[in-house]
């Protein structure tokens, strides 16, 4: 096997592992494979060994990847942060976006929808003290997903969080899981919890996330952005 495919394999079990430790099926976790810096050659390996489901966070290197020629199933994911006057391009070329912080961004992504597509979005949550960090800060999450919520041509999935620096992954987590909680009540199908990346996976998993977003721990060190 190659390097690649021995990496996402130990990754897998661990998430596996993990999801067992915490009394949850895996299947029920998506692993996205975070491709960003990474040629394309890497989503094309990736996905002979049967990744579906990857992710990118500047708009410009997912229009690139996107532009190749499609890949059976392959979903792709944006999870960076978004300009306004970008969200058309990105609505174009991704399945689902994960960082959705304001109004003007939704109300932007909800205006490039073609014919009756629905575009699976989900609300980022600022869970640094810094508020010049992407997310919405946690007192404005409620209202930011009903806003979404307004918009038909998005389908409001759930929320997504990044972990700060300078504070234990659970804590953090754990204050994303009632922010999800709390917009759970308000649309039952808002379930996905998107958090966990290579240092703070397992973490995550204890917390509920459903998706997790990991990058070097499968693809390796990401190659100078020269
Ligand atoms: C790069 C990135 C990841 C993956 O980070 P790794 O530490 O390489 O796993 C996850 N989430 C976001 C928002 C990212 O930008």
């Amino acid at each position: 096997m190659t390097d690649l495919g021995t990496r996402l394999s130990a990754i897998d079990a661990l998430i596996a592992e993990a999801a067992r430790t915490n009394g949850r099926d895996p299947g029920e976790i998506t692993r996205i494979v975070v491709t960003k810096f990474h040629p394309y050659s890497v989503v094309r390996d990736l996905h002979d060994l049967g990744v579906r489901d990857v992710g990118e966070n500047r708009q410009q290197e997912l229009t690139e990847k996107t532009a190749e020629p499609p890949l059976d199933g392959l979903r792709w994911h944006f999870i960076g942060q978004a300009q306004t006057k970008k969200a058309g391009a990105i609505r174009r070329s991704a399945q689902a976006v994960h960082s959705v912080d304001r109004e003007k961004l939704a109300d932007a992504l909800h205006r490039a929808a073609v014919d009756d597509d629905r575009l699976d979005v989900l609300v980022q949550i600022n869970l640094t003290q810094d508020a010049g960090r992407g997310g919405v800060v946690p007192d404005e999450a409620q209202r930011l997903a009903e806003y979404v919520l307004g918009l038909p041509s998005l389908r409001l999935r759930g929320v997504m969080g990044v972990a700060p620096l300078d504070e234990e992954p659970a804590s953090a987590f754990a204050r994303l899981r009632e922010i999800s909680d709390g917009i759970r009540s308000l649309e039952s199908g808002a379930t996905w919890i998107s958090a966990g990346m290579t240092g703070d996976f397992a973490e995550a998993i204890a917390a509920g996330a459903t998706h997790l977003r990991i990058g070097s721990a499968i693809t390796g060190p990401r190659p100078d952005r020269g």
